[in-house]
């Protein structure tokens, strides 16, 4: 493995949780993605990989998995998951970044990656690795910015927005920020090795003049009928896919875990503190129950 990653989006530090997500008027949008994740989540699992779990705001919808791993590439979104969620057996914390997943090939059969992808500067290389660590059958459920969505669209053609919604090329609208069209995002699924199962289109409602208008109740009734005409047209700002990893899971076949993400060795030895990399030496440590596999970080 070469350590040579695309620039990782860190909100280390960073209140988002409270500042985007518990004061902020974002009621409609957890409540809508609620209810797309609710269709989409098998009833139960084994082990469900949640990248991008960032302070844990979903992490309560997997409970028909036995266990969750949060990962995450801020220590400090971790920590505010650990708070709200507990040390227990159910959860486990990861801060590495998506391109180096620190895990054995075929370990999850349950995978979400919500808001996430949204920062990705290489979607494709980060899709494989998802796919990697997944068994066979495994149910893969992922949320992305939708560049071609309407108000894209109405500014293109008025002539207010440069940029063309409907070319499959990602849009960078900020500093790793990026914005990404249905087809592209199902062209790098298949390509990485997924079946396409169902997709849901979620948030038809997001505008502050309509959100005003409308009480939360009726605004995700709305959007909950609405989100079916994600199987026949995607023109949200977010949207939900589920697929699968073809074939059929006979459990993980290897006894691992973890692996480092460095070389790719998955001989790692496990004291109180750290685990260090049988094939490069390399030391990973665990701080208050979060495993840290960033690469970048240490040295
Ligand atoms: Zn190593």
């Amino acid at each position: 493995m070469d350590n040579n990653t695309p620039p990782v989006c860190n909100y280390e530090d960073s209140d988002y949780q409270t500042s985007f997500w518990d004061t902020s008027d974002r009621a409609y949008e957890d409540a809508v993605e609620a209810v797309a994740l609710k269709r989409l989540l098998p009833k139960s699992g084994d082990l469900m990989l949640e990248l991008g779990a960032g302070a844990g705001r979903n992490t309560s919808r997997y409970g028909g998995y036995k266990r969750v791993v949060l990962v995450d590439y801020s220590k400090t979104q971790l920590e505010q998951a650990q708070a709200r969620l507990g040390t227990s057996e159910k959860f486990i914390y990861v801060a590495a970044d998506i391109y180096h997943l620190p895990f054995v090939n075929h370990l999850f059969d349950g995978a979400t990656m919500i808001r996430t992808l949204h920062h990705m500067a290489d979607a494709p290389l980060a899709l494989g690795q998802v796919k990697r660590v997944m068994q066979p059958g495994g149910k893969f459920i992922l949320e992305y910015a939708n560049k071609q969505n309407l108000k894209a669209i109405l500014r293109y053609w008025l002539k207010k927005q440069s940029w063309n919604p409907f070319a499959l090329e990602p849009v960078e609208f900020a500093a790793l920020n990026f914005d990404f069209h249905p087809k592209a995002i199902r062209n790098w699924l298949t390509s990485a090795g997924f079946k396409l199962d169902r997709q849901l289109t979620v948030s038809h409602l997001r505008s502050p003049f309509i959100k005003r208008l409308l009480p939360l109740a009726v605004l995700v009734h709305l959007d909950s009928e609405f989100q079916y005409t994600g199987a026949l047209w995607q023109l949200t700002p977010s949207v939900f896919v589920r697929s699968h990893v073809d074939g059929i899971s006979e459990g993980n076949p290897q006894a691992g875990f973890f692996q480092c993400p460095s070389c790719g060795n998955d001989d790692l030895q496990k004291h109180d503190t750290e685990q260090v990399c049988a094939g490069c030496g390399r030391i990973w440590p665990i701080v208050n129950g979060i495993h840290d596999f960033r690469i970048q970080i240490q040295s």
